[in-house]
């Protein structure tokens, strides 16, 4: 499958979701979506049909304001029939604006920031424990790294060892009130995460190529956790969205929405 051809398709039903439904968070879903397709469609073992199975790898989408990105793939995939998400954010639907567990495919809720990294490290724990073989994934946003919790699960992760864990941080350097350097700053990343004992990789995060490559390397890492730096691009694929702040949480209007869907649609044409 041509992976990056994929990611366009895939930013295209983001649009759409967000566009027809009035709401979503569309600057960070085309940031972390390349993330997303990656290790769906490649590297993560699990299926819809075995979701219950003890040794699935287990996936935390710890950034839960981002699930459109992770409907579209889900839906692509036939965890659940793409015609539900039809009552996306209405009344009444399970199809919310943040990941619940009462969808197949989605292992955990999630939405409050912080708890992903420390609710996989449980996982990654009891993996361990019960001598298996599965790995577990957790995507976090930067502006997430603000969160107490983080840096309690970092702590964890690094001293139990857990090289059955692999975190990567959507590092767009935005977050909803701007840029994260100003907000809160986290830079040097690399070296904070490294001191608490963690294999640090830093890569080009909208590049389905390199995050593959990513994602191997921190298999074969032995005796620590994995952080994959995936130095992203906010809004990534759409010009007017890319690098944007405003976008974090914004409504295309019905011409934003067409010109956007061009773009994305060019895009597309050009990976294949
Ligand atoms: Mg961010």
């Amino acid at each position: 499958m041509n992976l990056k051809a994929k990611t366009f398709e895939l930013r295209k039903d983001v649009l759409t979701l967000i566009h027809r439904a009035r709401t979503g968070h569309i600057g960070g879903d085309f940031s972390v979506i390349d993330i997303l397709t990656v290790l769906y469609y490649k590297q993560m073992n699990i299926s819809p049909e075995k979701m219950d199975h003890p040794d699935r790898d287990r996936f935390v989408l710890s950034k839960g304001h981002s699930v459109e990105a992770l409907y579209a793939i889900l839906s692509d995939l036939g965890f659940f029939p793409k015609s539900e998400l039809d009552n996306y954010s209405q009344y009444g639907s399970k199809y919310i604006g943040h990941p619940n567990n009462k969808i197949n495919g989605i292992e955990m809720n999630s939405g409050s920031l912080g708890h992903g990294l420390p609710v996989s490290i449980g996982m990654a724990l009891a993996g361990k424990l019960d001598q298996k073989d599965y790995r577990v994934y957790t995507v976090m946003g930067d502006g997430e790294l603000a969160e107490g919790s983080v840096w309690e699960g970092a702590m964890a992760a690094g001293h139990y060892r857990l090289d059955n864990l692999c975190a990567v941080v959507d590092r767009n350097r935005l977050q909803i009130s701007g840029g994260t350097e100003t907000v809160m700053a986290h830079d040097p990343l690399e070296l904070r995460f490294a001191s608490f004992g963690w294999n640090v990789l830093s890569i080009p995060g909208n590049d389905v190529d390199a995050l593959n490559d990513a994602f191997d390397l921190a298999r074969r890492a032995k005796g620590k956790p994995t952080v994959i730096i995936a130095n992203t691009t906010k809004g990534c694929g759409v010009s007017f969205m890319e690098n944007q702040a405003g976008w974090h949480h914004r409504v295309p209007t019905d011409e934003e929405y067409q010109k956007g869907m061009e773009e994305l649609e060019q895009r597309r044409l050009a990976a294949l």
